[in-house]
Parts: structure tokens; C-alpha cells; sequence
């Protein structure tokens, strides 16, 4: 994935929210990131942190981010799989041998802004 681009739109999300709601700074931002969402977590930090050089807005932001497991389930067999980060993700039932349809562990989005 491209993270440094991502890293972009997150501080265009930032300067709107920052504009709409009257705010002087963005405090912490919490990121939530699927770990089957191609993200990597390191990297979009690393993105983030280089760009606080040339964006005033996240010059002294704190990023949280919190990776969600990969929840999934079966149709046919009414079961949930939960997969979590350095383990095998096999998405498959293991019972009818079904793919599992994927509900969680996609997603990367913000869902908190904190700012004063
Ligand atoms: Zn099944």
C-alpha cells in the first residue's frame, strides 16, 4: 500500500476537522487499522512523522493506532473466526470448508479526533 499517501489524506481529514470545528490544534488522533487492510502500521507512522516537518497541523500530534483482528464468518454454518495479527489467517470454515465471509480486519479509518 501506499502509505505516504494515506499519510496525506489523513492530515486533509485533519485540516477539515480542524477548519469545521474552530480548532487551534490537533491533540491525538486514533487511527483504527484492519490487520488484513494492506496497511502497514510502522510505515504509516514513519509517513506521518515526515510530514510534520511541512504540516503545522500535526507538528505536535499524538497518532494512536489500533489494529483490529480479522473477524469473519460463515454462512452456511451460522460460526465465527477471529484471526489475530502473526497467526495464520485461513478463510475457510473448518467445518464445511466454505470461504468465510470477511466482517472485520479490512477497514483503516479514523475514529477519534482530539483537538483544542
Ligand atoms: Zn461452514
Amino acid at each position: 500500500m501506499h502509505e505516504g499517501s494515506i499519510a496525506e489524506s489523513i492530515v486533509d481529514i485533519l485540516k477539515e476537522t480542524k477548519k469545521s470545528n474552530n480548532l487551534s490544534k490537533i491533540t491525538k488522533v486514533t487511527l483504527k487499522i484492519g490487520i488484513m487492510s494492506g496497511v502497514m502500521v510502522d510505515a504509516l507512522l514513519f509517513a506521518l512523522d515526515a510530514l510534520r516537518e511541512e504540516e503545522a497541523i500535526i507538528k505536535n500530534t499524538e497518532f494512536e493506532i489500533i489494529e483490529s483482528n480479522v473477524k469473519a464468518y460463515c454462512i452456511l454454518c451460522n460460526k465465527n473466526f477471529e484471526f489475530q495479527k502473526n497467526e495464520e489467517i485461513v478463510l475457510l470454515c473448518d467445518e464445511c470448508n466454505m470461504p468465510l465471509e470477511i466482517k472485520e480486519g479490512k477497514e483503516m479509518e479514523i475514529i477519534d479526533i482530539e483537538g483544542e
